[in-house]
């Protein structure tokens, strides 16, 4: 069994970190919130004041932070995990952040010795909590079939996207078609509602159609068809709109670094925007089609 720091023990950190405990592993957990730190030690890890001090002693860091600046500073700044890890220590990044932040730590700790992995991951809470997680993951052959094992006790769907920076990209791409896809399907409801056209009977044939897709049957934005969507529940979240802002933002800032056309991205953003500045920031992204509707 690994000695595994685990650092950023919020929503989605506590419970993958509880995960890895209850698979055997001996975990140290570090959080700058002291309450976040108390949680995972009733579950049983030693809490760990500094990042640094876990890694030092550490065969595998694991970080699961908010942004690009926290992880930079994480692994970068003073103090940082890359100064203070063993060579051949194993990091996994499983936070999403910007493409070229990834790229960058991951080159710092090759060149100190160390195995880095970009994993950030698909599936919410709900996933984290039941261990069910997809992880898409950048980095050499080799750092990949280290990191496998102890993903695969935090998730379901282990895929090897390619080099460093590969898995973020895979994470953008993925949630870039979400978002449109969500809204896509919100136009499509609030259409038929002008036409006199039936949820449930669009639902019907849309989802046996070529309309088909995720943001229709399994998250479907109007109340009814798919009992388990947020719609249902007042569109509590789930992944709430400032979760999708930020990472269309970071799909709209990958595509001006590479010069890609992502028209419809932009678009999606910019949508996605003005529905939070309504003050729906925290609402579940789904609820689009409320703001679509008027
Ligand atoms: P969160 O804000 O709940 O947790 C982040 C944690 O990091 C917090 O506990 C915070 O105190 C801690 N932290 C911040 N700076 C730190 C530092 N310097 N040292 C130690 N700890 C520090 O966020 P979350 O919902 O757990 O999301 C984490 C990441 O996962 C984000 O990048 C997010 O985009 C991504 N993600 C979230 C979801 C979701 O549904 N919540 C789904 C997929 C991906």
């Amino acid at each position: 069994m690994a000695r595994i720091a685990f650092i950023g023990l919020g929503n989605m950190g506590l419970p993958m970190a509880v995960n890895l405990i209850r698979a055997g592993h001996q975990v140290e957990g570090v959080d700058v919130n002291p309450a976040s730190v108390a949680k995972l030690k009733e579950a049983g890890a030693a809490p760990v004041e500094f990042a640094h001090v876990a890694a030092a002693r550490a065969d595998v860091v694991i970080t699961m932070l908010p942004a690009g600046k926290h992880v930079r500073d994480v692994y970068l700044g003073a103090n940082g995990i890359i100064a203070a890890a063993n060579p051949g220590t194993l990091l996994i990044d499983c936070s999403t952040i910007d493409v070229d932040t990834a790229r960058a730590v991951a080159a710092e700790a090759e060149a100190k010795g160390l195995f880095m992995v970009d994993a950030p991951v698909s599936g919410g809470v709900g996933g984290a909590s039941a261990g069910t997680l997809t992880f898409m993951v950048g980095g050499t052959a080799q750092a990949f079939q280290r990191a496998e094992p102890i993903l695969q006790k935090m998730g379901k769907t282990i895929v090897h996207a390619g080099g460093a920076g590969t898995g973020q990209a895979a994470k953008i791409c993925n949630n870039m078609i979400l978002g449109i896809s969500m809204i896509a399907v919100s136009e499509a409801f609030v259409m038929a509602e002008k036409l006199g056209l039936d949820h449930q009977k669009l639902f019907d044939i849309s989802s046996k159609s070529s309309g088909q897709c995720w943001s229709l049957t399994t998250y479907c934005p109007v109340p009814g068809p798919v009992p388990t969507s947020p719609a249902n529940r007042n569109y509590e979240p789930g992944f709430t709109v400032a979760m999708m802002l930020k990472d269309l933002r970071l799909a709209q800032e990958a595509a001006r670094a590479v010069g890609a056309n992502a028209e419809m991205g932009a678009k999606a953003e910019r949508l996605y925007s003005a529905y939070a500045d309504s003050g729906e920031e925290t609402r579940d992204f789904s609820g689009i089609v409320r703001f679509i509707r008027g």
